[in-house]
C-alpha cells in the first residue's frame, strides 16, 4: 500500500546486549496523517525519516478507541476488560470516577526495573494519570496537569529541558523511558509557529480555548466545545484537518530534535525507539468527531520500531495489534516474560504473517474485532447494533454487510471469544 520500499529479512544482533528503550505515544495519533503511510501532505517528515529506518508495521490495531484502556493494553499486554481500566477518568458529582490497575498485573516499566533498568515516564497526564496504575514501575513519572503541553502559544519544542536532563543523567545506565503527549489531540490547536502550514484552520479562526480539565468543563468552555462537537459541514472538517496536521508536523519536529540528540549522545546505536498512538482521530468519516467508535480512522494506529537490532528497513505488513509491544520488547531486551500475556513478539512476524486476530473494546461504547479480511462491531451505545465489513473490498468500512452474512457475523463473533479467551491468563 505504501512506501517503495524492498521487504528485506531482518537480521537480529545479539539479543542478550542490553539496549536502552525510548516508547513514544502519541495520544489521538491516527496512522494514515503520516508520510510513511501514504498520507500525501509533508506532516512527518522527521518520523517517515525513522520509519526508513527501522521497521514500519503497515497494519497495527489499538485494543481501544480511548486514552486510558489503550495506553494500558500497551503497557500490560492484555484486553481492557483483563487488565481492568475499561474507560477514561470520568466526572461523577463533582468528582471523577477512574478505574485502576490490579495490583497482580505487571506494567512493562515493573519487568524492566526488576532487571535493572532506571525507568521515566514524561506524560501530559490526564488519562495517562499515575494513579491508574500508569505510575507502576516507575522511577520517576511527570505528568503535565491541564493540557499544558497541548495549547503552546510560543510554539516551542515539546522536547523539553526535563527529559534531555533525564536523559543525559541515565546515559550511562540503561534506561526505559515512555513519552506521551496530547499535542495532536481535540481541541486541535496547534502551537503558534505550526498554525497554518495546510490552510486556515480552527486555530487560525479560533482564539484557543484555555485548558479545559478533565474534572471540569465550565460555562466559559461551552461555546467551544459546542463549535467542537456540533459543526461538521465540509469547510469546518477541512479546518479541523488542517490544524490537526500543523499539530502532526509539530509533534513531527519534537521527533526530529529527539532522534538528533540521541544521535549526538551516541545513544541512538544502543536504544530502541518505538513510535505507536493509542487510537486514531474521526472526522466525521463515520459520523463523529473525536475518538469514541471502532472504525479503521479510529483503531489503525502507527507503530514503527527503529531498532540496532534490525540491520535494513522492513514494511511489515500483517496485522498486528498494540498488545504486541511488549513482548517485542521483552524479545529485543532477551528479558522472559514468564507470565501470560495476549500479545506475541512480532520478531517472528518479520518472516511470516502469524495470523493474529485485533480485538479492541471500551467500557459503553461496545468491541470490534478484526481478521485479516473482515471487521465486525457491536455499538453498545446504538442498541448493541451490528456491523460487518469486509476488508478486501470495502476498507473503509462504508457497506454494512451483516444482515445478508448472518454465518461470517457469528463467526466473528467466536473469534472474538478465543481471542479474549486465549491464553488462560493467570496472575503471575
Ligand atoms: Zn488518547
Amino acid at each position: 500500500m505504501l512506501l517503495g520500499r524492498g521487504f528485506y529479512i531482518s537480521i537480529l544482533d545479539g539479543m542478550s546486549k542490553k539496549y536502552n528503550v525510548i516508547l513514544i505515544g502519541i495520544d489521538a495519533l491516527r496512522a494514515d496523517h503520516l508520510g510513511c503511510y501514504g498520507y500525501p501532505r509533508p506532516t512527518s517528515p522527521n518520523i517517515d525519516a525513522l520509519a526508513n529506518k527501522g521497521l514500519c508495521f503497515e497494519n497495527c490495531f489499538s485494543q481501544a478507541p480511548n486514552t486510558a484502556p489503550s495506553f494500558m493494553s500497551i503497557m500490560t499486554s492484555r484486553y481492557p476488560s483483563y487488565h481492568g481500566v475499561i474507560d477514561n477518568i470520568h466526572p461523577k458529582g463533582g468528582t471523577s470516577r477512574m478505574y485502576v490497575l490490579d495490583e497482580g498485573i505487571p506494567t512493562i516499566a515493573q519487568i524492566v526495573k526488576r532487571n535493572g533498568y532506571s525507568t521515566a515516564a514524561f506524560t501530559d497526564g490526564a488519562n495517562v494519570w499515575d494513579e491508574m496504575g500508569f505510575g507502576r514501575g516507575f522511577d520517576y513519572y511527570s505528568m503535565n496537569w491541564e493540557f499544558r503541553r497541548l495549547i503552546r502559544p510560543a510554539g516551542g519544542s515539546i522536547l523539553t529541558g526535563e527529559i534531555l536532563y533525564w536523559l543525559k543523567e541515565h546515559s550511562r545506565d540503561n534506561f526505559f523511558l515512555f513519552f506521551h503527549t496530547y499535542a495532536v489531540h481535540t481541541p486541535w490547536f496547534a502551537p503558534q509557529n505550526f498554525r497554518g502550514l495546510y490552510g486556515e484552520g480552527v486555530d487560525t479562526v479560533m482564539v484557543p480555548p484555555p485548558p479545559i480539565t478533565i474534572y471540569s468543563k465550565p460555562k466559559w468552555a461551552e461555546p467551544y466545545l459546542h463549535f467542537l462537537h456540533q459543526v461538521q459541514d465540509a469547510k469546518t472538517l477541512e479546518c479541523y484537518v488542517n490544524s490537526y496536521d500543523g499539530a502532526l508536523r509539530y509533534v513531527d519536529d519534537f521527533i526530529g530534535k529527539l532522534v538528533e540528540f540521541l544521535d549526538e549522545t551516541k545513544l541512538l546505536e544502543r536504544t530502541i525507539i518505538i513510535f505507536t498512538s493509542d487510537h486514531g482521530e474521526e472526522f466525521s468519516e463515520h459520523g463523529g468527531l473525536g475518538h469514541h467508535q471502532f472504525y479503521s480512522e479510529l483503531l489503525h494506529v502507527p507503530l514503527i520500531i527503529k531498532s540496532p537490532h534490525f540491520q535494513e528497513a522492513q514494511n511489515v505488513p500483517h496485522l498486528v495489534r498494540s498488545i504486541d509491544i511488549f513482548p517485542t520488547i521483552l524479545e529485543l531486551l532477551g528479558i522472559k516474560i514468564g507470565f501470560p500475556v495476549h500479545g506475541v513478539s512480532l520478531v517472528p512476524s518479520l518472516k511470516k504473517d502469524a495470523d493474529l486476530v485485533a480485538a479492541a473494546e471500551a467500557e459503553f461504547l461496545g468491541w470490534a474485532v478484526q481478521a485479516k479480511d473482515a471487521k465486525y462491531i457491536c455499538h453498545q451505545q446504538k442498541g448493541s447494533s451490528r456491523e460487518l465489513y469486509d476488508l478486501n473490498t470495502d476498507p473503509k468500512e462504508t457497506k454494512n454487510i451483516a444482515d445478508a452474512n448472518p454465518g461470517k457475523a457469528a463467526a466473528m463473533s467466536e473469534m472474538r471469544e478465543r481471542e479474549l479467551g486465549r491464553p488462560a491468563l493467570s496472575l503471575p
